[in-house]
């Protein structure tokens, strides 16, 4: 099986600063559609707390598709430190067989070259996202996570 673990902040939702959040914070049901059709588990790994992460994903409407939450409060370091990996990698692995693979998807490419040391597969979410074959750390890039998620989507069905 694969996990799928995302980043929330810029790659899930895309803030506009100029704008307060309960207004471009809306039900996103293709996004909801497109997460419950991974082949495997979603989780969220964020540096935000878990309140801002339960808040946001409800509003979304997206919640449901979420087996566990990472956050600032309920592990000890935060992306990129490698501890901070270290700790959801393990955790990941002692729910699970040691040869599943990792899906992880964040805008930060600091955070996808933690990831990339515990053999996770990256997938860098950015508007540069044409920059990411400079980088060997970066496995797929895509401009926004619809884009990214509706191509795997393809994959499955071939
Ligand atoms: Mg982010």
């Amino acid at each position: 099986m694969v996990h799928f673990v995302f980043d929330l902040d810029d790659t899930l939702i895309i803030h506009d600063k100029k704008l307060p959040m309960n207004i471009y914070v809306q039900e996103d049901l293709e996004l909801d559609r497109l997460l419950n059709n991974c082949k495997g588990e979603c989780y969220i790994y964020t540096n935000g707390t878990l309140y801002h992460a339960l808040n946001i994903i409800n509003k979304m409407n997206i919640k449901r598709n979420f087996h566990k939450v990472y956050s600032r409060d309920t592990i000890d370091f935060m992306k990129p430190d490698i501890r901070s990996f270290q700790s959801v990698h393990l955790d990941l692995k002692a729910i699970y067989k040691k040869d599943e693979t990792i899906f992880f998807f964040d805008d930060l490419l600091e955070n996808l070259r933690s990831a990339k040391s515990f053999g996770w597969v990256t997938f860098w979410i950015n508007p540069n996202f044409v920059t990411g074959h400079q980088y060997n750390f970066v496995d797929y890039s895509f401009k926004d996570i619809k884009t990214c998620l509706i191509y795997l989507e393809k994959l499955n069905d071939i």
